[in-house]
């Protein structure tokens, strides 16, 4: 039989490997994807270090991947009813068995907060089957919705993007911009910068960004940013003390917090307008608590918060439109330039980790 590879987290902190696992048999309605790229992502780094609840370990790592469909065992067809063929470069939504039938499904219209939903490469563990990106083979199975990459997006513009693009959709659909609108974001990762895109594409009259190292600073002008605040160089106080500047004294009228800094979040309350609105997207883990002054901060401000949770397919539709039609304009792809292979995935989580890259990407095929 022959044998896939994948890279493997055994359990939280403990080095990853790569193992082999037999070549799955593809059921009715599924397909096995060739894997060219996966991203290491935010997720991973927390995935190990054991920060997130309910995954079981040991653990392919890899959500959000793309690949060329290499056995399709039919029939499986997109959104739009039209076959996956075999030799198509596809990817999918991550997220699977979200069930349609429970409260949050039918009544709250809230898919991400369904309690039946798996996760490929979060909540699916290895001894689940090849569903994790960070392997040669994956296995899509029935029911996974399944989207062609659209024609003229390369698989390594489509990885740039990765799941930061998909998040940040559901983020600045959350945000509400309206043309003209104020926008300061905090957190220059790649949602930070995603989210910068996509609020100069909504329109917004002056977008900031805040965050650090400067490569990302001036990744983030290259996205959208007309302003850029270092973290390092300035404090609190003074960032709001800036954005109230750019504004007339009143604050921005909208406030993405991508950071995953707990005092972040007040940050924004600070920095948003009364009556505006804060989107809080970066506190993907629990890091703990912030003091803030319910009365001040919030009710006299008058202020909205809303919390982004996961993702689903209309983001990662809309995900793919934008790469579409925006790609000349937002560097997406250069995102997707640290390429390691299996055999470095332990390098790749340690350079997104410290930093040292604003994104690594796993490519499968690559040897060394
Ligand atoms: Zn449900
Ligand atoms: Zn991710």
């Amino acid at each position: 039989m022959p044998q896939v590879r994948a890279v493997v987290i055994p359990a939280p902190k403990a080095a990853v490997e790569v193992r082999e696992f037999p070549e799955p048999e593809v059921p009715v309605g599924g397909v096995l994807m060739k894997t060219l790229y996966s991203e290491v992502c935010g997720t991973d780094v927390h995935l190990f270090h054991g920060r997130l609840s309910g995954v079981p370990y040991p653990l392919i790592p890899g959500h959000v991947a793309v690949g060329v469909a290499e056995k399709v065992r039919g029939p499986v067809t997109d959104l739009h009813g039209r076959p996956i063929t075999e030799g198509q470069v596809i990817t999918y939504l991550d997220v699977h068995k979200t069930c349609g039938r429970c409260w949050y499904c039918l009544v709250a219209k809230a898919s991400t907060r369904c309690p039946e939903r798996k996760v490929y490469g979060i909540t699916y563990g290895a001894s689940d089957g090849l569903l994790g990106g960070w392997s040669e083979k994956m296995l899509l199975l029935p029911g996974l919705h399944i989207l062609p990459l659209p024609e003229g997006v390369k698989p390594e513009t489509f990885i740039g993007a990765g799941c930061g693009l998909q998040t940040a959709v559901h983020a600045v659909e959350r945000a509400e911009i309206k043309l003209g609108d104020s926008v300061a974001i905090l957190g220059s990762g790649p949602v930070g910068l995603s989210c910068a895109a996509l609020a100069a594409l909504s329109g917004a009259g002056f977008v900031l960004v805040s965050g650090a190292p400067d490569d990302r600073l001036a990744k983030a002008k290259e996205f959208g940013a007309d302003e850029v605040l270092d973290i390092r160089q300035t404090h609190e106080p003074d960032r709001v003390a800036t954005v109230r500047r750019l504004t007339e004294g009143r604050g921005a009228d909208v406030v993405i917090e991508a950071c995953g800094e707990p005092r972040a979040v007040r940050e924004a309350l600070q920095m948003v307008r009364d009556q505006g609105r804060v989107v809080v997207v970066g506190q993907y883990t629990d890091r703990g608590e912030v003091a803030l002054n319910p009365h001040g901060d919030i009710n006299r401000k008058h202020v909205e918060i809303r919390g982004v949770w996961g993702s689903d397919y209309s983001h990662v539709y809309r995900g793919l439109r934008l790469l579409a039609r925006f790609q000349q304009r937002v560097p997406w792809r250069d995102l997707g330039q640290n390429v390691y292979s299996l055999d470095s995935a332990g390098e790749a989580l340690r350079a997104v980790e410290e930093q040292r890259c604003l994104k690594a990407v796993v490519k499968p095929g690559k040897r060394t």
